[in-house]
């Protein structure tokens, strides 16, 4: 089947399905290709938990600030980090006041600042999903390998599987998922099997050129159609069944699963990853960080948009009160998140 005949196909459904897409990469792809309006209006695609900064607790900005505040302390973060807000200021407030961040490229900046200025201690923020866990994985192995004693890691580091679970289990009406590409990577497509199972919904994985979400958006169809609930690697050009091994191998030589907190969603249990107990000397107390309110009374929908209970639009602030210049959330804070995407795109 070309892909015209699939398009001709997907403008024609006629049945009401909901498919997530669970990456920032995929609803920035989805608006760029307009694949929206090259399919039926029945069909909905609703973005995903798969911005690891806009479910980052503001307990954990807290703790970051309060180490960037320390004497002889430096915060290493990465830009997106910079505006989110904690209970009481964003790490750029805090930095305004003369808190020590600075925004890092790569983790492994900090190898030769660490071996420049023994005197001075650095502490990484490293967030993120399985993608990059491999990369703080190997920071920490070169830091032990160089005896720095200076470095320690604040860890808000997220799983995907036990977000997905948590959607399933919410009532968001979800019929199926687009896996994200770069994690699938990671994790291999085999990683998806037991959802499919336990809760009935096929996943297909997809790169992310218009053309392969298409066939991911059509393969969910027809899925549905036959009440089939398989996994279907559609990217197989870079997802392989078992996934990268090796990564997978280093993240578990250094990092052991734990419940985690995720902003406006609380508690999920294995959903975070931490530093192994023979490796906590390096840990910068990324435990207990629990889901703080920020403010009670703020009208943003982000734990919502987050779990795909709401889209970005359907949010009262978005692009009157709420804008990337003037954000009231982390998902228009950050450059993976859903309601800056869709800001950008929808102008
Ligand atoms: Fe929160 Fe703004 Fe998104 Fe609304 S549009 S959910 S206020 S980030």
């Amino acid at each position: 089947m070309n892909i015209e005949e699939i398009i001709s196909e997907l403008k024609a459904y006629d049945q009401q399905v909901n498919i997530m897409e669970v990456c920032g990469t995929h609803t920035a792809s989805i608006f760029r290709h307009g694949i929206r309006s090259l399919i039926s209006d029945k069909i909905r695609l609703i973005s995903g938990p798969g911005c690891p900064v806009c479910i980052t607790p503001a307990e954990y900005i807290d703790r970051a600030i309060e180490w960037s505040k320390k004497p002889d302390c430096l915060l290493l973060t990465f830009g997106d980090m910079m505006k989110v807000a904690g209970t009481k200021q964003s790490l750029s407030e805090a930095k305004g006041e003369g808190a020590k961040v600075e925004i890092m490229y790569s983790p492994l900046d900090v190898l030769k600042r660490a071996k420049e200025r023994p005197g001075m201690t650095f502490i990484i923020a490293a967030v993120g999903f399985e993608t990059t866990v491999p990369s703080y994985a190997l920071v920490l192995q070169q830091i032990i390998a160089g005896g720095l004693n200076n470095v320690k890691l604040l860890t808000a580091l997220r799983r995907v599987i036990p977000a997905l679970e948590f959607v399933c289990a919410s009532d968001t009406g979800i019929n199926g998922f687009i896996a994200p590409g770069h994690v699938s990577s990671i994790l291999g497509s085999k990683a998806y099997a037991e959802l499919a199972g336990n809760y009935g919904r096929p996943f297909a994985v997809a790169g992310f050129e218009g053309e392969y979400i298409l066939a991911a958006i059509y393969d969910l169809v027809k899925q549905k159609e036959k009440n089939k609930a398989e996994v279907h690697n559609l990217y197989s050009s870079s997802v392989r069944e078992e996934g990268n091994i090796k990564a997978l191998h280093l993240i578990d030589q250094y990092f052991e699963q734990g419940t985690a907190a995720w902003r406006g969603l609380g508690d999920i249990p294995d959903s975070g990853l931490y530093l192994r107990p023979e490796y906590r000397e390096y840990d910068a107390g990324s435990f207990d960080i629990r889901d703080k309110q920020v403010d009670a009374s703020s009208p943003c929908r982000c734990a919502e948009v987050i779990i795909g209970r709401i889209n970005p639009d359907e949010c009262p602030l978005f692009k009157t009160v709420c804008t990337p210049t003037k954000a009231k959330g982390p998902c228009m804070v950050s450059a993976e998140g859903s309601c800056g995407i869709w800001y950008r795109f929808s102008k």
